[in-house]
């Protein structure tokens, strides 16, 4: 088994505002917004709770667990996810659009299509929310290099892990082509 991964700064709240876990074969999420050693209680409870055996190394298990869903540079170790597995970063975003759009000729979707497309996206896994594209200004520079359009649900979606580019921009670009990493359902795939 390879080494388990970890926090490069574990005192400081990860991307996505908490520390979690899911229990290994449960759909049992647990958060804390106090720590690894709050997360770890919650579990220890739960194993407990469920005269489940408590695993010696849990709290190194949940660090690699939360390093697993982290962008790049986060945590130590080694990292062998696919770049569709990994949440980008602000400037590969910000790089992702810049290639996309800048100079380029678009042809974008018609409204009705990107409302439909968004709509998948919102329930698509690779749809990352732990990227805020509120808060740093990436939806607003992705709704400028798509002409300002919008839909309804810009503010419940964030990047595409798959393109690397918000998702609010994304729906407006009349054929885009298929990426390796896309589930099967992506609308990319259907139109
Ligand atoms: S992979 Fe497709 S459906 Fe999923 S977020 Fe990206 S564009 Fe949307």
């Amino acid at each position: 088994m390879s080494a388990l991964r970890t926090l490069k700064r574990p005192r400081f709240v990860p991307p996505g505002g908490a520390w979690f876990y899911c229990i290994p074969g449960t759909d049992i999420r647990i958060e804390s917004q106090q720590g690894v050693p709050d997360v770890e209680q919650q579990v220890v409870r739960y194993y407990r709770a469920n005269k489940m055996p408590v695993p010696e190394n849990l709290a190194a298990l949940i660090e690699d667990f939360i390093c697993s869903q982290m962008p790049a540079g986060v945590c130590y170790g080694s990292d062998t996810r696919a770049s569709y597995e990994i949440v980008p970063n602000f400037f590969e975003v910000n790089h992702a659009m810049e290639e996309r759009f800048r100079g380029k000729k678009i042809a974008y979707a018609e409204p009705l299509d990107a409302a439909r497309r968004i709509k998948v996206c919102c329930g698509c896994p690779k749809d990352s929310l732990r990227l805020c594209t509120s808060c740093d200004g990436l939806r607003d520079t992705a709704r400028r290099f798509v002409g300002g359009r919008s839909t309804r649900q810009d503010g419940m979606t964030g990047v595409c892990m798959v393109y690397r580019i918000p998702v609010s921009a994304l729906v407006w670009i009349h054929a885009l082509e298929p990426a390796e990493g896309m589930p099967s359902n992506c609308w990319v795939s259907h139109g």
